[in-house]
């Protein structure tokens, strides 16, 4: 597979070209040339199979000739051998045609690590492969953190700095990396907000003689391989629920727009989905779009779902390529606009193909906390506040007579302990795997606001 640029100017790259690039040159987010097909008699093969060998065949698609079935094996295979349910993406029933797809069963709970298990090991054999190196920055305020951390230890091509703001994340979040004890890895409190701690890794990414001197990289969500590594569990579950037969519909919590496209990318390799939904909190700037026909930034308010805290959701750019009809320069205009104004207005005709391609719902804090306490009550089921925001949108859109709807649990309900006892009365604990979590010690380092100290303190122990 080649990968082509939503802005058209950056140049074609392989996979491993790509997993190593992120951003494209231009600007740009990387897409494959073309969508590789599944059959209907391959998406029922994926029944009751494991998930790593569907998997396995599934990115293969994505990753060759850069990357073969073969390599890729094994290293899948590491990567979810261990989750900690034997079906690692496994449905719950909720009700009567609805379902929760549990994708928390990695080691730091949230969804993120379905993607960033393999895509760190995918840095490794890469980096193994060209003899280098690369020093990976990333500021954290949530979920990305932790799974980032947990994927790049103790990889000797990888040095990895996480910046976290001091005393602003929850006690569960920080001790969720700052308990893994491995030399290649490093926190980095800094004194100051989640902005702060944004503005200084931007800046170092912008500094190009110190980007190139310490090979920074970034592991965010516009990297293709996590997209891709996300794409696997849309099959697997309509596998799961009678696919291709049976059409299942998806409501996904959404912030950059990764997992959503994800679902898209699924269909555009033939399988079928009825609908899929677009969740938000009162961060809704994709569901505003889907109202209005423009796509426009807003004030970011801080919510029970602190993940999808996000006004501008990056991994939009790959629909609106596809909405453009993959027009690079009319994309890149569009993304200039966004900056010099903070909005565009998308034609009637991108806006028909999007809606009839999503639906979207917002959900309001309170109609988190009942939903939290409604789907506790009546099921004994424990949900976190982002799966609880995809239920409202789901139930919201669901249609009668419709097959089942899949609501994506993106995070374990024990992250977010103060949401759920504020819903349910009491804290969700955390599952045996972190039952310690509170008595490990902490490894972190504490640096000012300041550019100058936190390079520093990168130059000092990057191994690139
Ligand atoms: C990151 C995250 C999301 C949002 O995923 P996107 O791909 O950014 O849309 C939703 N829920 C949780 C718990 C997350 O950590």
């Amino acid at each position: 597979m080649q990968y082509i640029s939503t802005r058209g100017k950056a140049p074609r790259l392989d996979f491993a070209g790509v997993l190593l690039a992120g951003l494209a040159e231009d600007g740009g987010l990387y897409v494959p040339e073309s969508w590789p097909q599944v059959t209907a008699e391959e998406i029922k093969s994926f029944a009751g199979r494991p998930y790593a060998e569907v998997a396995t065949e599934l990115m293969a698609r994505f990753t060759e000739p850069a990357i073969s079935a073969k390599e890729l094996a094994p290293l899948v295979a590491e990567a979810y051998r261990d989750f900690d349910h034997p079906a690692v993406a496994p449905l719950r029933q909720l009700d009567s045609g609805e379902w929760i797809l549990e994708l928390f069963h990695g080691p730091t709970l949230s969804f993120k690590d379905y993607a960033l298990q393999v895509v760190g090991r995918l840095f490794d054999m890469v980096l193994q492969a060209r003899s280098e190196r690369v020093t990976v920055v990333g500021a954290t305020s949530g979920d990305t953190g932790s799974a980032a951390i947990e994927a790049c230890r103790d990889r000797d091509t990888i040095t990895a700095f996480i910046l976290h703001p001091q005393g602003r994340i929850t006690d569960v979040q920080r001790r969720q990396m700052t308990t893994v004890q491995a030399a290649n890895i490093h926190n980095i409190a800094i004194d100051g907000t989640f902005d702060d701690c944004q503005a200084i890794v931007k800046q170092m990414f912008g500094d190009q003689v110190f980007r190139d001197r310490w090979k920074l990289t970034a592991v965010n969500s516009i990297n293709w391989a996590r997209v891709m590594a996300q794409v696997v569990y849309y099959f697997t579950t309509a596998a799961a629920l009678g696919g291709p037969d049976h059409i299942p519909a998806f409501s996904v919590p959404t912030g950059n727009f990764g997992d959503a496209f994800a679902g898209h990318v699924a269909r555009r390799m033939g399988l079928n989905i009825g609908q899929m939904v677009i969740a938000t909190n009162v961060n809704d700037i994709l569901v505003r779009l889907l109202e209005a026909g423009e796509y426009r930034k807003g004030p970011v308010h801080a919510t029970l779902s602190p993940s999808i805290d996000i006004q501008v959701s990056s991994n939009f750019e790959r629909l609106l390529f596809e909405l453009s009809a993959d027009d690079g320069a009319a994309v890149a205009k569009l993304m200039d606009q966004l900056d010099t104004d903070g909005v565009f207005e998308m034609s009637d005709a991108a806006m028909a193909r999007m809606r009839g391609q999503f639906d979207g719902r917002r959900a309001s804090e309170d109609e988190i906390l009942e939903c939290m306490a409604q789907v506790h009550r009546t099921s004994g089921i424990t949900v976190d506040p982002h799966t609880a925001v995809g239920i409202i949108a789901g139930r919201a859109h669901r249609r009668d007579g419709n097959g089942a709807m899949v609501y994506l649990s993106t995070a374990h309900p024990a992250k977010f302990p103060d949401a759920v006892e504020r819903a349910i009365g009491t804290p969700s604990t955390l599952p045996p795997r972190l039952a310690d979590l509170h008595e490990r010690p902490e490894t972190l380092d504490l640096l000012p606001n300041d550019l100058g100290a936190v390079q520093a303190y990168v130059a000092e122990r990057s191994k690139t």
